[in-house]
């Protein structure tokens, strides 16, 4: 419990993981029994959630949408999503009330998760990409981070084979850059640089900070990601029965 894991399938005890979340919602005023989470698929699935989902998610096994990018438009409904070295990016819309939360391992890179949810957003509530600001969380850095051969290939055939992204270091490894091509994605679908705040924080590079799957082989906890529209107003969730008690 010290490590403040939050996720529930890493083999700490449900009661720890749900006194984790409390704790860290706590601190932002926010209440851990009503967080949204999706089971996260390595994808590029995207999902909209609404206040109807409040609470999805928040107790082990009541997560629904398996998609790793989850989008909200409904005040006070807190997005969630768990990374242990993979990305996690924040989406914030300057045009209307809205946020949006995307999971990139190396598989969701690959898919273009980031610019995926820019087209969605566009497509969806015409939103300008040059609008949205973008904020990344810490992950695995490009020295940490090495890949196969098997894995690399797919990155070169998809036109990331540029020393910026990925990098032969010796025979059959390769260090990849998680968010220098996420970054670059989100700039070709028209993402300005200038909305952008990247992270410099590698996740296994600071043991005493992050989880990190790779450092840990396996065997760590999942820090959590969230974001929420701020409410401007708690009673618009009361019902009417809270109204009158
Ligand atoms: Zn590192």
């Amino acid at each position: 419990m010290a490590s403040l894991n939050t996720a529930f399938h890493t083999g700490d005890s449900e009661d720890n993981v749900l006194e984790n979340r409390r704790r860290i919602f706590a601190l932002f005023g926010y209440d851990s029994r009503e967080i949204v989470s999706s089971i996260q698929v390595h994808g590029t699935g995207l999902a909209i959630f609404s206040q109807v989902h409040r609470g999805e998610g928040a107790l082990p096994g009541s997560a629904r949408e398996q998609c790793d990018a989850l989008v909200t438009t409904a005040e006070g409904l807190t997005l969630t999503a768990y990374a242990a070295d993979c990305m996690l990016i924040y989406f914030v819309s300057q045009q209307k009330a809205l946020v949006a939360l995307a999971h990139a391992g190396w598989r969701g890179t690959l898919g273009g998760i980031g610019s995926k949810v820019v087209r969605c957003l566009h497509e969806l509530y015409s939103l300008a990409p040059d609008r949205l600001l973008v904020g990344f969380s810490p992950a695995v850095c490009r020295n940490c981070y090495r890949v196969n051969g098997k894995v690399a290939e797919q990155f070169q055939y998809a036109g990331w084979d540029g020393p910026a992204y990925l990098k032969q270091i010796a025979e059959e490894h390769w260090s990849l850059d998680l968010a220098a091509i996420n970054a670059e994605q989100l700039i070709q679908t028209g993402v300005k640089e200038v909305n952008m705040a990247r992270s410099n924080w590698c996740t296994s590079c600071n043991p005493e900070l992050f989880y990190s799957y790779r450092r840990d082989q396996g065997i760590t906890g999942r820090m959590i990601g969230f974001i929420a529209l701020k409410p401007f107003g708690r009673h618009n969730y009361e019902t009417e029965a809270e109204k009158t008690a």
